[in-house]
């Protein structure tokens, strides 16, 4: 397989290549084109194990691995790290379907990808003879960072920094990153929002001074962000999963399409179920679901990507985005590999802060797409009438789909299967929950978590529980222009 910067017709990559280089040289981000190369036969997967359909899904895009390799390498990622063998159950609450995608180590999606990547990136380096270490830079809006963190301390070859907002996450998703343990960490706050430190990110990506001073220190730096094309292949494999198990369970018949909402900040997830659908799984619609930070539904709706407005810190932070990087990989595959549109619009993104995207573009998008948004007091109403009616306790990020969904169903209703991808444990983001079935107004999230397990009998993931008692190792915050020297202290 072949994947392309977005950018040029210069910079091709294979798929190991483009693992460790995270991003391509002009800025752009690798994508295949060939998906008639990359079908899946969905029926041929209904009897085999989550991990059996990971590996043939992961394996089908990045094609540098060997069947049996890859099979080795998925084995060896999720081994004892999910709470089910299933990795992502579906449950059914009331007519529709939630897709669990939070029962890893960290309790967000994220464990599904960043379980996986640190051996996808450790299998490229050894494939390609490389001997530097690998330097990981992560921006994150709180789970990825956790996630990306868990994947790779003390993974020999690798270091890893991550940046957050400071005062952009939440009280547990703070506590999980600063208590991190592990000799090749480094964390860090960003005085600014998630946007800032992922620019800050690229910025060190694409700064030759950087780069040279890596390279002189034995290291390379890369990325676990969902610019990496290893950290969208392993997300693709839970929209077989989850189809696979309505059809076993009798819920829809092989061949009928399927709904998927999909709670959305850098459109990661949501472009996993778009290379899911082109590589053959049968997808009705995809639903993009915003929170405040609504800028997608605006373009999917007008065709104008606009990031000048006001950003909105909400009960969702991970949604918390105005710049959706993976949005450029959809305008590539949408516009047929138009490497010239792609630069124009994201150089249009950075001069101008907004493009406009040809007519065509957008209704090939608008046939698959459809966007939403809800803002928190909706997203709060959902959890409580979801709890109340169903007995199901969602997180702020899946409500915010399931508050979409709600509109999807009343606006357009095509009547196929509609499925939420739930994002993180409920646990993760308690004091809001909590506030959302209840009254109570405690002080930390960790009170928060007492009384919404006290309230609900939700077993609280083992890993978060344990977290309270666990010393804050990192304390650093820094400007945005600040980063890159935090970048080299850490690794001198
Ligand atoms: C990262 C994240 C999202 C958004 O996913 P994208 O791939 O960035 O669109 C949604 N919910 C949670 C809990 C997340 O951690």
């Amino acid at each position: 397989m072949i994947f392309y910067s977005t950018r040029s017709s210069d910079h091709t990559a294979s798929s190991t290549e483009a693992v460790l280089k995270g991003i391509a040289p002009d800025g752009g981000l690798y994508t295949p084109l060939a998906f008639d190369q990359m079908q899946v036969d969905v029926g041929s997967l209904l009897n085999k194990s989550a991990l059996e359909i990971s590996a043939e899904v992961i394996g089908r895009i990045l094609s540098d691995f060997a069947p049996e390799e890859m099979r080795a390498l998925i084995e060896a990622a999720y081994a004892d790290k999910f709470e089910t063998e299933d990795l992502t159950p579906v449950e059914k609450v009331g007519d529709d379907f939630v897709l669990e995608l939070f029962r890893g180590p960290t309790s967000a999606f994220k464990d599904v990808a960043l379980s996986v990547l640190p051996r996808l990136i450790i299998a490229s380096k050894q494939k390609l003879g490389v001997q530097d270490d690998i330097v990981i830079l992560t921006a994150t809006s709180g789970d990825t960072g956790k996630a990306a963190l868990e994947g790779f301390h003390d993974v020999e070859g690798t270091r890893i920094v991550v940046f957050y907002p400071d005062g952009g996450v939440s009280d547990v998703q703070k506590a999980q990153m600063v208590t991190q343990a592990g000799d090749n960490v480094g964390v860090c706050a960003v005085k600014g929002n998630f946007d800032d430190a992922q620019t800050g990110v690229k910025n060190i990506f694409a700064d030759d001074e950087a780069n040279h001073w890596a390279a002189a220190s034995g290291a390379r730096l890369s990325s676990a962000n969902s610019i990496n094309i290893g950290r969208l292949a392993p997300q693709v494999a839970y929209y077989f999963k989850a189809y696979c198990d309505l059809v076993l369970r009798g819920e829809i018949r092989l061949g009928d399409p399927v709904n998927f909402i999909v709670p959305t900040g850098n459109f990661g997830d949501i472009l996993a179920g778009e290379f899911a659908r082109r590589m053959g799984l049968p997808v009705a619609k995809l639903v993009c679901a915003s929170n405040a930070n609504n800028v997608l539904t605006d373009f999917i709706n007008t065709g104008v990507y606009d990031r000048r407005r006001e950003f909105f810190k909400t009960a969702s932070p991970s949604m918390d985005i105005l710049v959706s990087s993976n949005l450029e990989r959809y305008l590539f595959l949408a516009s047929g590999g138009d490497f010239d549109l792609v630069a124009k619009l994201m150089a249009d993104l950075r001069e101008k802060g907004e493009y406009t995207s040809p007519a065509a573009v957008m209704e090939a998008m608008r046939e698959r797409f459809w966007g939403g948004c809800a803002d928190d007091g909706r997203a709060l109403d959902a959890i409580g009438r979801v709890w109340k009616k169903y007995g199901y306790l969602m997180d702020t990020h899946t409500a915010v789909g399931w508050a979409v969904m709600e509109d999807f169903k009343a606006q357009v209703d095509n009547g196929w299967a509609n499925v939420v991808l739930s994002t993180a444990s409920p646990y993760k983001f308690s004091r809001d929950v909590l506030s959302a079935i209840s009254d109570e107004q405690p002080e930390s999230g960790f009170g928060a978590m007492d009384m919404l397990h006290a309230l609900t009998k939700v077993p609280v993931p083992a890993p978060l529980a344990a977290l309270r008692t666990r010393e804050a190792r990192f304390k650093d915050v820094v400007g945005k222009d600040a980063m890159l020297d935090y970048v080299k202290n850490v690794l001198r």
